[in-house]
C-alpha cells in the first residue's frame, strides 16, 4: 500500500467527484492499492473551476478537510502521453496537458476522514495509519439478534 498527497480541492473531486485522473508530474513504477491524502495545502484558484464545481465541491463536507487520509483507489495505470508529443490521450477532463496521469480505479471515500501527515508525491504510510482506514472499511460485525 502506498498513499499520494494531493491538494484540496483535488482530493475532494476524487474521493466524492468521480475524478479518476491524479496529475502528477513524476510517472512511477507502483500498481496497487493508493490512500487518497488531502495535503495541507490548497489550490484555492481551482476552487472556483467549473471542473471542481461539477464534482460537487462542498467545503462544508469532512471530506473537503486538509491534512487527512479521505479515500482508498487502486492505482490501475499511468498514462505518460501529453509528454510525449501527443498531446491528446483518452484521459478525459480530468487530465492536464503536461503531467503522468495516474489512473485510479476502485475509489473509495472514507466515512470520515483520518488526520495524517502527509509527503511529497508518492509515501508509504506507517502501519498506525493503515489500521486505522482498515478498521474504518470493515462492516460491523452484525449484531446476532437482528
Ligand atoms: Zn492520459
Amino acid at each position: 500500500m502506498q498513499a499520494i498527497s494531493v491538494q484540496q480541492p483535488w482530493a475532494f473531486a476524487i474521493a466524492r467527484g468521480g475524478k479518476s485522473i491524479s496529475n502528477q508530474a513524476l510517472p512511477t513504477a507502483y500498481r496497487g492499492p493508493l490512500l487518497i491524502h488531502a495535503s495541507m495545502r490548497v489550490d484555492l484558484k481551482a476552487c472556483d473551476s467549473p471542473l471542481i464545481r461539477s464534482a460537487g465541491w462542498d467545503p462544508g463536507d469532512p471530506l473537503a478537510t486538509i491534512g487527512a487520509v479521505i479515500a482508498t483507489a487502486d492505482l490501475d495505470e499511468v498514462c505518460s502521453s501529453s509528454l510525449l508529443d501527443r498531446p491528446s490521450c483518452d484521459c478525459g477532463p480530468w487530465a492536464e496537458p503536461g503531467f503522468h496521469h495516474w489512473r485510479l480505479t476502485s475509489v473509495r471515500a472514507l466515512p470520515r476522514p483520518i488526520v495524517a501527515l502527509g509527503r511529497t508525491s508518492l509515501w508509504e504510510p506507517p502501519a498506525g495509519l493503515m489500521n486505522k482506514v482498515q478498521a474504518m472499511l470493515t462492516p460491523a460485525t452484525p449484531n446476532p439478534l437482528h
